[in-house]
């Protein structure tokens, strides 16, 4: 007989009289305190111990950005840029959140498809890096830099001839809208120049959420040396190298999380490769879902339970229309139960079999199958962990005109 897998034990967060504590408060007397339901919940020191962290597992040179794509509540950012080394946003929307929270324009650099030219225009004026995806963007860059008189920042984002295996989402390698194909690179590469652009370096983000270190190694290594091949052909030394990120973590029974060792190991030996090769370069990761999934969770109240032919199914007032990710409709492609508990009856002996469904009209909204949780009552708190990332601004708030929810950072 094979044992079902299960999910990577939770243990981000310690209990207390049978509760989930965080930020230090017991869930019910923090719910008591946010003042409705459903909402997420953040913790500042969860965010700080994973940045400090992964800094550890890697070689110092390495600089770290978040992609606040993952996580664009304001009081997140403007945690996470006190944290980190840059911010990476993908829209004048990010940028502006960005920039308020505090961070460093020289260290925000903008990336994403079909930038409009008045982003464009914003880029150049914020002085920010513009990761150009795309030949259209070199001139209206180049008009912008000179009606403002400032020169615009420019890095590459390539379209490698590689893919990160095993990803979540692959955002790089055969036919896509992100980046320039390597193919079209050294002709772009001289419009940059002529155009006068200030040429900085090269990004690359081959795809999303991936546990497998190997994978993360073999894609980094060979978008180093994509890299090093390529900035022979640039009109300027390469100052920066953007090697993507796609580190995941484990959201589904199975699955673990990423072993940091031999990534540490392996961009040890690209930065001593570099010190010859590339001597000028710096190297940044951008990791969104990383940093902040960990650290958050989304909790929604029980308001009815229910037992239909035998089956049990505990009602909630939040579900698909706050986290798109956690019913299994963002990317999903055979539907798995995110890690749910009842948050105040963690230390329950006595598990039933129920499904946690939302308010809303359609059997899409589920947050949790057939699922052995303790035995819930209406009141109850059920939680959704590794919710930090791609939640609340993930999610279709509107659908069905329930109120949107709240975020707390504690
Ligand atoms: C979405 C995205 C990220 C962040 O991805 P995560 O899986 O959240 O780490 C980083 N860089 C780019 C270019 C992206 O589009």
């Amino acid at each position: 007989m094979t044992e079902r897998p299960t999910h990577a034990p939770m243990n981000q967060f310690a209990h207390r009289d049978g509760e989930l504590l965080i930020g230090g408060q017991t869930l019910s007397t923090l719910a008591a305190r946010v003042g409705s339901t459903p909402f997420y919940v953040y913790d500042r020191q969860l965010l700080r111990e994973r940045v400090d962290g992964l800094r550890a597992a890697l070689p110092p040179q390495i600089k770290l950005h978040y992609a606040m794509k993952a996580n664009p509540m304001p009081a997140v950012v403007g945690l996470m840029a006190t944290l980190v080394d840059g911010i990476d946003v993908a829209s004048a929307g990010e940028l502006k959140v960005a920039l308020d929270a505090g961070a460093d324009a020289a260290e925000i650099s903008f990336a994403g498809p079909g930038k409009r030219d008045a982003e464009l225009g914003q880029a150049v004026a914020a002085g920010v890096l513009v990761n150009v995806e795309s030949a259209r963007e070199l001139p209206v860059l180049a008009q912008a830099s000179q009606t403002l008189g400032l020169s615009a920042r420019v890095a590459v984002r390539i379209n490698p001839d590689f893919e990160l295996k095993g990803s979540g989402m692959k955002m790089g390698g055969g036919p896509k809208q992100f980046g320039i194909d390597v193919e079209q690179l050294p002709g772009l590469l001289v419009e940059v120049g002529r155009l006068g652009l200030a040429f900085e370096g090269f990004h690359l983000f081959a795809g999303s959420q991936n546990l497998r270190a190997a994978s993360i190694c073999e894609a980094q290594l060979k978008s180093y040396e994509l890299a090093r091949r390529l900035a022979d052909l640039a009109p300027a030394a390469l100052r920066f190298l953007n090697l993507g990120g796609g580190f995941g973590i484990p959201y589904f029974p199975g699955e673990s999380r990423l072993d940091l060792q031999p990534i540490g190991d392996n961009l040890a030996q690209l930065v001593e490769r570099a010190r010859t090769e590339l001597p000028e370069v710096s190297f940044v990761l951008e990791l969104g879902r990383y940093f902040v999934g960990e650290a958050g969770v989304y909790v929604t109240r029980i308001v009815d339970r229910k037992v239909s032919r035998g089956q049990v199914f505990l009602v909630t007032d939040g579900g698909l229309n706050h986290h798109l990710s956690a019913s299994g409709n963002f990317g999903q492609v055979i539907r798995k139960n995110y890690p749910v508990t009842i948050g105040n009856r963690i230390d329950a002996t006595v598990l039933e079999t129920a499904s946690i469904v939302g308010p809303l009209c359609t059997p899409l909204d589920l947050l949790a199958d057939q699922m052995d949780l303790p035995v819930a009552q209406i009141g109850d708190l059920a939680v959704v962990f590794q919710s930090g990332a791609y939640g609340a601004s993930a999610s279709p708030q509107a659908f069905l005109g329930h109120a949107p929810c709240a975020e707390v950072l504690v």
